[in-house]
Parts: C-alpha cells; structure tokens; sequence
C-alpha cells in the first residue's frame, strides 16, 4: 500500500532552487505563500507554473492551507494569462510522482494558454528563447496589475 511518507522532499528539486533564488526565473506573480514563473519548456505559448512557498512533493502531502493559496494564485494567475495571450480557453493540470508523469518534485501547478485547433505541445519538448520567456512574463504581469 503506498503511503504520502514514502519519498521525502528534496531541498535541491529546482524549484526549490528557484525558491531560494539559486536559479533565476520569469516570475509573473509572488505573495507570502505562492509564487508563478514561466516554464522554461512550454506546452504552449504562455505556459506558467505556480507552486508553493511552502515545501511539499505534490498534492498528496501538501497542507491544505498551502493547497487553498495555490488554488487562489492559479485562478488569479490563470485569468491573467488568458487575457494576456487572448486564449479561446486554459489546460491546468498537476502531477504527482514519476508514475503521474511528474519529473520536479515541488508541488506546481501548469496553466497553459490554448487556442482552437492548437495541440499542446509535448510536455519537457524543447527549451524556450529566454528573450521570449521574459517578454510573456512582462505580459502576464502587465494583465496582472490591469485585474
Ligand atoms: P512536471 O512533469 O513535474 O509536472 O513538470 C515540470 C515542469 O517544469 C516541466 O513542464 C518543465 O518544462 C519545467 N521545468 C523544468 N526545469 C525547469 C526550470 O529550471 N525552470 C523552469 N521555469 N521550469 C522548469
């Protein structure tokens, strides 16, 4: 029987670097519980991922209190980017653990931007320009300050 204890959480996940400001990020929104940056290899453009401040490996063993933050911060978040890109509609989704197709272990969730008749693209495809990821960033938090 699996159990929410059985892989601990890792300091060094990358997002916990980003956390700790170890590697940078396109960050389009942080306050004291959440923060929302780009992915470096989108699904689409737009693509933003918005994790806890506090550590947890997924939706399993996160508190609900850090849970109820990033649902609030992906409503937020996911808003901006719709209006930011113009999308006909929105993809979130979250994994948990290899199995679920998760490969950082920090809790995040996906918001990705999508158009009629766009396929997503495959998920970890190919990184981005970061002279785009910062121009996307600047839009979403530019439709962040309009809310
Ligand atoms: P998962 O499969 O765990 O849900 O997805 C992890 C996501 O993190 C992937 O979409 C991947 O493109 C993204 N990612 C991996 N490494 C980095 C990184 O160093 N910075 C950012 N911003 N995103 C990353």
């Amino acid at each position: 029987m699996s159990s929410v204890q059985e892989t601990a959480y890792d300091p060094q996940n990358i997002f916990a670097r980003i956390l700790r400001g170890e590697i940078p990020a396109h960050t389009v929104y942080e306050d004291d519980h959440t923060l929302a940056f780009m992915d470096v290899m989108p699904q689409g453009e737009g693509h933003t991922l918005v994790i806890p401040k506090a550590p947890a490996r997924g939706l399993l063993d996160a508190e609900p209190a850090s849970l109820a933050a990033v649902a609030a911060t992906v409503q937020r978040v996911a808003r901006a980017v719709k209006a930011a890109f113009a999308a006909d509609g929105l993809t979130v989704f979250q994994y948990n653990e290899p199995a679920g197709g998760q490969t950082v272990f920090h809790l995040h969730v996906h918001i990705v931007p999508r158009f009629d008749g766009v396929p997503l693209k495959r998920h970890e495809g190919g990184m981005a320009d970061p002279e785009v990821l910062k121009d996307h960033a600047a839009r979403i938090r530019a439709a962040l300050g309009a809310n």
